[in-house]
């Protein structure tokens, strides 16, 4: 992978040092970046879903309900076989788009209209459920290590009925490279972080979503769409982001506010990060479990079309 891509800004300081020097309040460089601030910050809280799974959910807690376009996002992260072993025996989805993001271990996902696979590690899944599919997602794996994302991406009333679809992506298939001149990388799963782009097809919240490992404290800016909302789970170490150099600690999310990049750098140690934006829908969101739809009434439908065994025809 090309070693000169332009994912690091060096610098930084020096840069906003010259700008304010000159007595500048537009300095274009620093208008460029627009870096985003860290808004909140919070952790996971441990539960569990499926037939017994120990996760932390992030997204979808008391504490955050949803992060419109984002209605979920569960970190599982265990090499003790009970946390996992059962999985996520047959359920229901209708409305949205789920993402199983999977850095270690291997799951097997088998749906209600003939379709299976695995996600092995390093590779992601990013299915969208439109209409309704009901599947299971079982570890393909008796012990070592499970650790992974799932994110939940809401979808327009426009689109909550669309037909089901799948991209399975392999490690290969991700977008792989050097985080510039810093001694990292990243893998983008969707959206274009400076040449590298992902493969997930287009999608209506546009999202951008990335993991990133980061070697050493230099500074990396990436850019993010402007009017996204956007946020970083540090996954493992500590990162510090933004101008304000918030530092943020393994298993929090940080939240960010507007902007139209994201800076971040690993002060003291190497850090794994999940990054991701999307367009804010700004539609009513009504949920119930699997269920995301716009009214209650629609929530009803999707019960009575559950039960009755049509949840995922069209
Ligand atoms: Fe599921």
């Amino acid at each position: 992978m090309d070693s000169s891509r332009r994912l690091f800004l060096a610098g930084t300081g020096s840069v906003v040092a010259s700008a304010a020097l000159a007595g500048c309040q537009k300095a274009p460089a620093i208008a460029a970046r627009s870096p985003r601030r860290v808004e909140r910050i919070l952790h996971g809280i441990p539960t569990s879903d499926g037939d017994g799974v120990r996760l932390n959910r992030v997204i979808g807690q008391p504490a955050l309900r949803n992060l419109d376009p984002f209605i979920l996002l569960d970190r599982f992260h265990s090499d003790d076989p009970d946390a996992y072993i059962r999985g996520f025996p047959d359920h229901p989805h209708r409305g949205f788009e789920t993402v199983t993001v999977m850095l270690e271990g291997r799951m097997r996902h088998r749906d209600s209209r003939g379709n299976h696979g695995v996600i092995g590690g390093g590779g992601a899944q990013w299915m969208t459920a439109g209409r309704g599919i009901i599947h299971s997602e079982m570890p393909e794996q008796e012990q070592g290590l499970m650790s992974g994302f799932q994110l939940w991406v809401n979808l327009p009333a426009s689109e909550k009925f669309c037909p089901q679809f799948y991209q399975d992506l392999g490690r290969d298939q991700l977008a792989q490279g050097k985080l510039g001149a810093a001694g990292g990388r990243i893998s983008v799963i969707a959206g274009n972080v400076d040449g590298l782009v992902g493969p997930v097809r287009e999608r209506p919240t546009e999202p951008l979503l990335f993991t990133a490992v980061l070697e050493d404290d230099r500074l990396t800016s990436i850019d993010t769409p402007e009017g996204h909302t956007a946020f970083v789970f540090v996954g493992s170490g500590g990162v510090e982001i933004g101008p304000d150099a918030t530092p943020v600690r393994e298993g929090a999310i940080a939240i960010l506010g507007g902007g139209r990049s994201l800076e971040v750098r690993a002060p003291a140690e190497r850090s794994e990060i999940l990054v991701a934006a999307g367009k804010p829908l700004r539609e009513p969101i009504v949920q119930y479990g699997p269920f995301v739809m716009n009214t209650e009434a629609e929530i009803r439908q999707a019960f009575a079309d559950y039960r009755a065994g049509v949840l995922d025809r069209g």
